[in-house]
């Protein structure tokens, strides 16, 4: 059982979430990666229900299925929401108060990372993500 607390860049929005961290990982998708204008992007999965905001937070629909939010006073990214898991809430890592218990496991959407990122951290790169995995019936993390 880990509480954890995490803010956006003005600390306008907070949010906390209690429980477990359900999985760690690294996206380099083309649509993590121009939501948050990054390289790629830290995410922690939290169980839905236990997870709680505060503050002046806009939610928008970024493709079929999914919500993202972000900060209305100073635009920070700060959650992905899927039907495809209706009882998770992925956090951007950097987001976190507490750095110290974020431990990614693996990068996920290898496939479409960016010429210029190499990573040498030893952790095993998927192809795709979780979405493609859970509906094939996979669990890759
Ligand atoms: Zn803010
Ligand atoms: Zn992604």
């Amino acid at each position: 059982m880990v509480e954890m607390t995490g803010r956006c860049f003005c600390g306008a929005v907070n949010w906390r979430a209690s429980g477990e961290i359900l999985w760690a990982a690294l996206c380099h998708c083309e649509d993590c990666r121009r939501a948050a204008s990054s390289d790629y992007v830290s995410w922690l999965g939290v169980e839905r229900d236990k997870t709680e905001w505060q503050g002046p937070r806009k939610c928008y629909s970024s493709s079929p299925g999914v919500t993202r939010s972000y900060c209305k006073d100073c635009g920070s990214p700060l959650s992905f929401e899927t039907e495809v898991f209706p009882n998770e809430t992925h956090l951007y890592a950097a987001t976190l108060d507490q750095p110290e218990l974020y431990n990614p496991t693996a990068h996920i959407f290898w496939s479409e990372h960016l010429p210029w990122v190499q990573i040498g951290d030893g952790l095993p790169k998927h192809e795709k993500g979780l979405q493609a995995a859970a509906k094939a019936g996979k669990v890759i993390l």
